[in-house]
């Protein structure tokens, strides 16, 4: 029963893949208000259109030299990374159901509710770090549907990843209403905005995937990781702070925080699940 794990596993990269190929598109449309559909892709200098060989995720940038193959305008790296960690993550995220499945401890409509589901969540909160560290804002289209879509997965196969929908109902609520009381704190002691709305229903969603349980730790793991970003790049940073750059280093130094949120999210996603399977080996 070896040979279908490492097939699905290879289908998981191909697949995942795709999706970050599409996440490029997401994070580059979706704040810029276009569709994310339609038209075609271009290249931002010439425009010319992008044909479907110079689209293959990873591949087509590395064939082309990271140029664009009409006016030969570099292409940012970040187009291949997003693809390629996508393709990882959608990989780590499958892997931890395929034993059930090929055992038949799982039932493949289980499996593939699971999987998909849980990849969608990754996407999102890959778009949401993207878009909210180029723009600071989290956008509404991406972040309000996460709480129903963790609760729909609760209710379909919440039990075999350890969140019950009570759990996902519970962590929905008490990941919005806690960063809503933390905003609203921090508003009142220092007479500003802390924490933006977005952060809040991101959360929600967070907590409606992971459950309540989850919670703290991914609070506790973005806020440290946050800070140690805030510490390096000040650091790092300090060369750069000249007097002409002023107070736009003022406004690099406000972070968003959504990045570290959808990292710590991820963070638990994987780390639970692995967890989970080595132990209940071990039981
Ligand atoms: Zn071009």
């Amino acid at each position: 029963m070896q040979l279908p794990i490492a097939i699905f596993a290879v289908f998981a990269v191909l697949w995942g893949a795709l999706w970050g190929s599409f996440l490029n598109v997401v994070v580059y449309r979706v704040p810029a208000g276009l569709s994310v559909v339609h038209p075609r892709s271009r290249c931002p200098k010439c425009g010319a259109a992008i044909t479907w060989w110079q689209n293959i995720p990873v591949l087509s940038w590395a064939l082309l030299g990271g140029r664009c193959h009409s006016c030969k305008t570099w292409i940012s790296v970040r187009y291949p990374l997003v693809e390629a960690s996508m393709a990882v993550l959608a990989l780590a995220v499958t892997w931890p159901w395929l034993p059930g499945l090929a055992s038949g401890d799982l039932q493949p409509w289980q499996v593939a509710t699971g999987v998909l589901a849980e990849q969608l969540f990754v996407f999102v909160l890959l778009a949401i770090a993207l878009i909210d560290a180029d723009t600071f804002l989290v956008p509404d289209v991406l972040s309000l549907p996460l709480p129903l879509i963790g609760l729909g997965l609760a209710f379909a196969v919440g039990p075999l990843r350890g969140v019950t929908w009570q759990q996902s109902a519970a962590g929905a609520l008490a990941g919005g209403g806690g960063l809503l009381a933390v905003q609203w704190l921090y508003a009142v002691a220092m007479r500003r905005e802390g924490l933006g709305t977005g952060d809040i229903k991101l959360m929600a969603g967070i907590g409606a995937f992971l459950g309540l349980k989850a919670l703290p730790a991914v609070l506790l793991v973005a806020a440290l990781q946050g800070l140690l970003f805030v510490a390096g790049w000040a650091v790092i940073g300090r060369g750069k702070l000249t007097e002409e750059r002023g107070l736009a280093s003022i406004r690099h130094l406000a972070m968003p925080f959504g990045p570290f949120l959808a990292l710590g999210a991820v963070q638990w996603l994987l780390l639970s699940r692995i967890a989970g399977n080595a132990l209940a080996h071990w039981l």
